[in-house]
């Protein structure tokens, strides 16, 4: 029989997690593969282990790991993906936007051959502030033109695969986790689902609108090296523009003599030069703290507690 896992990383969802058990169980067990639910508690400050722990010794397909303290949505689900043993495994939050009622379609798509994986997107960012909807349509055509990755606008992490494409993933041990872009570059053939957003069934986003823009930077970091080139060519193009300055200042003072003139204007570009060269170091620092994390090769998650008796991810590498 297939064995199908869905993991789900949570943080502070002690009121959705029981509504998001009792929904999820009551689709799986109608369809006829067995399952198991993998749930990551991200070192959440309310009950949610707790809720966990309860739900885990009455249901035996309840496997949890707690987080030794958060390590962010990336590193939970990570963890959730090492973890999980089925032949299809699917990632979805806790709060219920990711509607349980799609997976036996999914996993019918899956079934039928042709697809190794199940992606979903919004249908549109309806009740969204309209500023954030602007720089979330920028972010993704700018990456999709700077990067060789397919980043699709409106993606959610909401997914089944296969166990080809989980292994995939888990074997990407980067550090810096950008999923959006995993699921992107590890290939394979994707069916899109897209529905209308849903609204939270409990508790609050944990996402504002400067966590998204770090995490739309790092995005790009992560995925792309054209802001590198940007620096150069920004190099590139300054020498050539001083280059002929100097030229024509040269014939200037051999015309017109030299008349002491134009402080303003050097002031001026000392400040442009200056400022083109601390973005350009900045663009440079952004990768070498990148490098730098790397570098280090810590675990992107430490388990702190598990009724599967898993450490990190080196275990499952
Ligand atoms: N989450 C997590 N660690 C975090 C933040 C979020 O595991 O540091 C989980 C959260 O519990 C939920 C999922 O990631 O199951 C998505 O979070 P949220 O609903 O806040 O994001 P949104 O749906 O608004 O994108
Ligand atoms: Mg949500």
């Amino acid at each position: 029989m297939d064995r199908i896992s869905i993991v789900t990383p949570c943080y502070n969802e002690q009121e959705s997690l029981p509504v998001f058990y009792r929904q999820i169980t009551e689709i799986l067990q109608k369809t006829d593969c067995e399952y198991e639910l993998v749930w990551v508690d991200d070192g959440s400050r309310d009950n949610t282990l707790s809720v966990m722990k309860g739900l885990a010794e009455t249901d035996e397909h309840v496997i949890y790991l707690s987080l030794s303290r958060n390590f962010g949505k990336e590193a939970a689900m990570y963890a959730g993906l090492c973890s999980a043993r089925g032949d299809y495994v699917a990632v979805m939050d806790a709060d219920m936007q990711d509607p349980p009622g799609l997976i036996p379609r999914m996993l019918d798509i899956l079934r039928e051959g042709s697809y190794d994986s199940v992606a979903t997107r919004r249908a549109d960012r309806k009740g969204e502030p309209p500023v954030r909807s602007w720089f979330a349509r920028r972010f993704y055509q700018i990456i999709n033109k700077i990067s060789d990755v397919d980043i699709v606008d409106g993606a959610r992490d909401f997914r089944l695969m296969k166990r080809k494409m989980v292994d995939a993933i888990v074997s990407m041990a980067e550090y810096n986790r950008f999923s959006k872009g995993i699921f992107g570059w590890v290939g394979f053939r994707t069916y899109w689902i897209t529905y209308e957003n849903i609204e939270r069934v409990a508790g609050e986003s944990k996402w504002n609108f400067w966590k998204l823009f770090k995490y739309a930077v790092d995005g790009i970091i992560n995925f792309s090296q054209t802001p590198l080139s940007i620096a150069s060519w920004f190099g590139i193009g300054m020498t050539f523009c001083s280059f002929m300055i100097l030229i024509f200042l040269v014939l200037r003072r051999l015309i017109f003599g030299d008349p002491v003139a134009g402080w303003a204007s050097i002031v001026c570009i000392i400040i442009f030069i200056g400022g083109i060269q601390l973005f350009c170091i900045g663009i440079m620092g952004q990768y070498i703290a990148k490098i730098y994390m790397e570098s280090k090769h810590r675990p992107v998650f430490i388990i702190s507690e598990s009724n599967r008796g898993q450490k990190n991810d080196e275990e499952c590498r």
